[in-house]
């Protein structure tokens, strides 16, 4: 009897070993694994509604097991070769001297970058800029000497600027108050940060900046930091709004910072833009005078995004749609 029972005991204590075993090796599985530490991906997420038609083409390379550098690049030159977004590329509303200067910076999973800034006469500056990471020895070229580059690459020269954004001009030339609102297409800018399905982040940005700006005035969107941030270890960023508030606290680094403390990509986005907000009013301004939205993205697909008022959405492309979401804002 005794002997039955401890034949019992054992079985159960072999049985019960046997499937600790199973579990374990279940857990090495990355099969299993995947599914316990579930991750989304491919995914791009970009600032603005023309943020749809641009996840739209970015998803064409992700959904074909494509690198999100090439992703973001394709994604984000569709706002810039279209004359109708007067804020970005082709069709950008001019500098109070009636010259359209576009600023754009890319980065990829491997801490590579490049940028430009106050380019004339490309209509891709996003495709400078790439070219400035892969084929020069420098990270950042501006003005003339970004433009003698991208010639010497084979970009045309083209004028930019379009009877509609003329049009406007003069009108402003009448006032010439150079006042950037929040939220009137004067200014956005497409930011776009992607996850492919390798689990590598990269990430781009472009825009012809403030409207009627003094000319040579460079804003956040080219500089690596500021409107755009990748760390391919933990996440990406993007920002758009008032350039200058974004550059003050080096924007989109300090979001990437905050995820790699732990924070989700929502709670880091809220955190970057309470900063700004502690020191637009540090400076006595008026908050309501001031936007700036930024968007991030974890190695695991999660999102989040936050601004300083509402009126910014973002653009959200997974596998299960494309969706424009608004974003939720401090000032409320
Ligand atoms: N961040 C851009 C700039 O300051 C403009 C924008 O996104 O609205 O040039």
């Amino acid at each position: 009897m005794a002997n039955r029972r401890n034949f019992l005991k054992n079985t159960a204590l072999a049985s019960a070993g046997l499937a600790f075993t199973a579990f374990k090796r279940n857990l090495e599985d990355p099969e299993i694994k995947s599914i316990s530490n579930k991750i989304t991906k491919p995914i791009v997420l970009s600032t603005w509604r023309f943020g749809i038609e641009a996840n739209a083409e970015a998803w064409k390379i992700l959904n074909n097991n494509g690198k999100a550098l090439d992703a973001v690049e394709a994604g984000v030159k569709i706002p810039e070769g279209n004359p109708e977004e007067r804020s970005v590329g082709y069709g950008g509303r001019p500098d109070r001297d009636g010259r359209v200067t576009l600023d754009a910076c890319i980065m990829d999973e491997l801490s590579n970058i490049g940028s430009v800034a106050c380019l004339e006469y490309i209509k891709h500056p996003i495709s400078v800029a790439r070219l400035v990471m892969e084929k020069s020895p420098h990270v950042m070229l501006v003005g003339d000497g970004a433009l003698q580059f991208a010639l010497e690459q084979g970009f045309k020269k083209e004028n930019l600027l379009t009877p509609e954004s003329e049009k406007e001009w003069k009108e402003w030339l009448k006032t010439s108050e150079y006042l950037p609102k929040a939220n009137i297409e004067n200014h956005d800018t497409i930011g776009m940060i992607a996850l492919d399905s390798h689990g590598n982040l990269s990430g781009a940005c472009t825009t012809s900046g403030m409207a009627f700006k003094m000319h040579g005035r460079v804003g956040d969107s080219p500089i690596i930091g500021a409107g755009l941030f990748v760390d391919n270890e933990i996440g990406a960023a993007t920002a758009t709004g008032h350039g200058e508030e974004v550059i003050r606290v080096v924007g989109c680094h300090l979001v990437v910072e905050l995820m790699r403390q732990g924070k989700s990509p929502q709670k880091a986005c809220e955190e970057a833009v309470s900063r700004i907000v502690k020191k637009i009013k540090l400076r006595g301004k008026e908050l309501k005078d001031i936007q700036v939205g930024f968007i991030a993205l974890n190695k695991k697909g999660e999102y989040g995004s936050y601004c300083v008022q509402g009126g910014f959405n973002y653009a959200v492309h997974d596998a299960t749609g494309n969706r424009l979401i608004d974003a939720n804002y401090h000032l409320k």
